[in-house]
This record gives structure tokens, sequence and C-alpha cells, in this order.
């Protein structure tokens, strides 16, 4: 339920971001610069996507900051957190937690993996600027279970929250799993046992359970002069479990297909819905609710979950309009919304096993993470 207003910022959210981002000082918040050799697309000391033309020009980021129409939010004054997860789940079992925004809990093969969390009431460069929640994370930190692994999509504030990772490694001492060019600028924020991967890098994160970086069309950058400069993508888990995908931010874009022809259907892919307006300049590197069902499809996935609305209202999407879209979307394309699902905010669900797959109720004793050099 929508309580109060937001109180009116005296300055422009689009004035901020300006502001949050020359505040970088070219070095401050930024990346240092990654150099390849890659199997992404790096020219330059830049990564790009798949698609060429699948990239902004600064006419166009100019356009958007100075021309953006953004509804108002209210906040969510009476979210009662959701119930602690299982502190483990056994081999075969797969639950999935939704936190908020992009951060979900996966369990699976007596594995906790926590993806994109963000805990900070700001995605932003310092507590003073940047995007400011509308909604408590549905979990409360203290009531997460023991974690192993982090999965950070990309580098933008809303993906990589340094002050939610330190907590964590400081709390779990989990490892921490992401693209190419972060690993120097995490250790610098203190945050040390840290693997960067390629596109398409695999690791071992338990006996039976792997884990690769998958592209994605998006960008990074969390200054003016980092933009490009580590890599983006998603994570897929394979396991006893089966296939888990997780799509960080994206754009609708070929990766889907070749996820799919490479690690088959998955069981569980979990998609972002939001931050989709205006679609001239959203649409390449973030999908909308339609675009989430086509990619739904292309994957073939057996169920869906969505992410990237709701909490931060980073584009000019009203506040309810991605999830009220995506049931148009599912209804016109004949997915049942049990099969892509909206879950509230600390929300768990049991995603149903694979036909014919058992599911063994005690969690596996080799199933103890043992993280492992990419393979
Ligand atoms: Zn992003
Ligand atoms: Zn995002």
């Amino acid at each position: 339920m929508r309580a109060a207003r937001s109180t009116p910022s005296s300055v422009p959210p689009a004035l901020l971001a300006l502001l949050a981002l020359a505040a970088d000082g070219c070095c401050a918040f930024s990346s240092c610069p990654y150099e390849g050799p890659t199997r992404a697309p790096f020219v330059d000391g830049r990564f790009y996507n798949q698609v060429p033309s699948a990239r902004h020009s600064i006419g166009d980021l100019l356009r958007f900051f100075t021309q953006r129409e953004q509804p108002e939010w209210q906040d969510v004054t009476d979210a009662v957190p959701g119930p602690p997860p299982p502190e483990r789940v056994g081999e075969g079992g797969l639950r999935v937690t939704f936190v908020g925004h992009s951060t979900v809990l996966l369990q699976l093969d007596g594995l906790n993996l926590l993806a994109d969390p963000i805990w900070s009431d700001r995605a932003g460069p310092v507590e003073w600027a940047g995007q400011r929640r509308h909604r408590p994370p549905g979990l409360r930190f203290e009531d997460l279970p023991p974690i192993d692994a982090v999965l950070v999509s990309h580098n933008h504030y809303d993906h990589l929250d340094v002050a939610t990772l330190q907590r964590l490694q400081d709390e779990h001492h989990p490892v921490f799993y992401t693209g190419l060019g972060n690993a120097a600028f995490l250790r610098r924020e203190g945050v040390w046992d840290v693997l960067e991967l390629d596109w398409w890098d695999e690791v071992r994160l338990a006996r039976g359970v792997r884990l690769t970086f998958v592209p994605a069309q998006h960008f990074s950058g969390r200054g003016l002069c980092d933009q490009g400069a580590t890599l983006w993508g998603g994570f897929v888990v394979e396991g006893p479990a089966g296939v888990v995908y997780f799509a960080g931010d994206t754009g609708l874009g070929p990766h889907f297909t070749q996820i799919r022809e490479r690690f088959g259907a998955p069981r569980l892919a979990v998609l972002p819905i939001g931050s989709f307006q205006p679609r001239w300049f959203m649409s390449v590197v973030h999908m909308g609710p339609d675009d989430a069902v086509e990619a739904h499809r292309r994957l073939d996935a057996q169920a869906t979950v969505a992410i990237h609305f709701g909490t931060f209202g980073l584009a000019d999407d009203g506040q309810e309009e991605p999830v009220e879209l995506l049931g148009e979307a599912l209804a016109e394309a004949g997915v049942s919304s049990g099969t892509f699902r909206v879950l509230a905010e600390g929300e768990g669900w049991d995603v149903p096993p694979l036909p014919g797959a058992s599911v063994i109720e005690a969690p596996a004793s080799d199933m103890v993470p043992e993280p492992d050099s990419a393979l």
C-alpha cells in the first residue's frame, strides 16, 4: 500500500544525477581502467555490446537528462519485512526471495547466493545524492541466511552498492563474482575476495554447481570518466537444481537465444521489467514488460520472476507501470502470471522442480561452497 507522498526535492532529479556524475571528478568513484584481453567486445579501454549499435551517444544522454518527465513516486511506509528465509535448501531444491529492485536471494543445491544486493537508502555515489529508495528492502539484512557468494551484474549504483557489499563481507565472508574491471575498484573499497569474469567464463561454486558470467545488453559506469570501462552481464548457475539465470540489467538482445542454446531452458529466469521509459532512450539498455515477456519466450523458461521495479525511480516509468503493463503483455502473449511471477518485496517462492526431477530435503554435505578459479 502506498502512503505518504515523497518529499519534493528542491533539486530536480536529472540535475542531481548530473551533479553526481560531475562530483565523480573523473576518479573518486570511478573504476580503474581495465586492460584486455577480453572475449567481450573491448576497444580502446571500453567495453561494447554484442550489437554495436546498442549504445547511447552523448547527444542521447544530454537529451534524456534535460527532457525527463518523471512521474512522482510515493513512499511505501507500511511495508512489513518478509519472514526469514530457510537456512538452506537441499540438493535439487530452488527457492527465490525477492528483496526488492534487483536484489534476489537464490537458494539452490545447499548454496545461498545473493544477486545485486542493495540495502542502502540511496543508489548513488554519496549518501546525499542519487536515487533514494521509495520502499524498504523486503528482507531485514540481519534475517539473511549465511551467504556463500554474491553476484554483482555491473557497477551501476543500484546494483553495486559498496556499503552493502562491505557489510556482507564483514558478516558473511562470501566470494564476490562480477564482470571484468570491477575487482580493482572493489578492493580499493575494502571488498577483497573478488573474482571478475569475462562473458562465458565459468567457475565452480561447489561440487556439481557451476557459475557462468553471460552477456547482457547494457553499459556501465559510476562517473563521467569510466563509462564502459568495466564489463556488465548476467549469471547462469547450473547444478542439480537445474539452470537458473539472473539477467542483471539488459535490453532485449541476441544473448537470450544464445543462453537458451548453451544451457537449455532455465528452470528459473530472473528478468528486469522496469526503468524502461522513455522507450526511445531506454529500450536499448532496459527491457520493458513486453520485451521481458519476449525474453521469457526466447529462453523457454519454465518460470520467471520479475525484478528492477518499484523501489528506485530511475527512469520515467510510473511507480506501478511496469507491473501493470507486464500483466497486459502476459495476457496478450498467453503466458500465465503463475509462470512469469511478480513477487512482493520479501516474498519467497519455492520454484517447482523440473518434470521428473527429485529434491533431497536435507542439504547435501558435499554442496558446501568451494570457490575455485576460472575453469
Ligand atoms: Zn544498469
Ligand atoms: Zn539498474
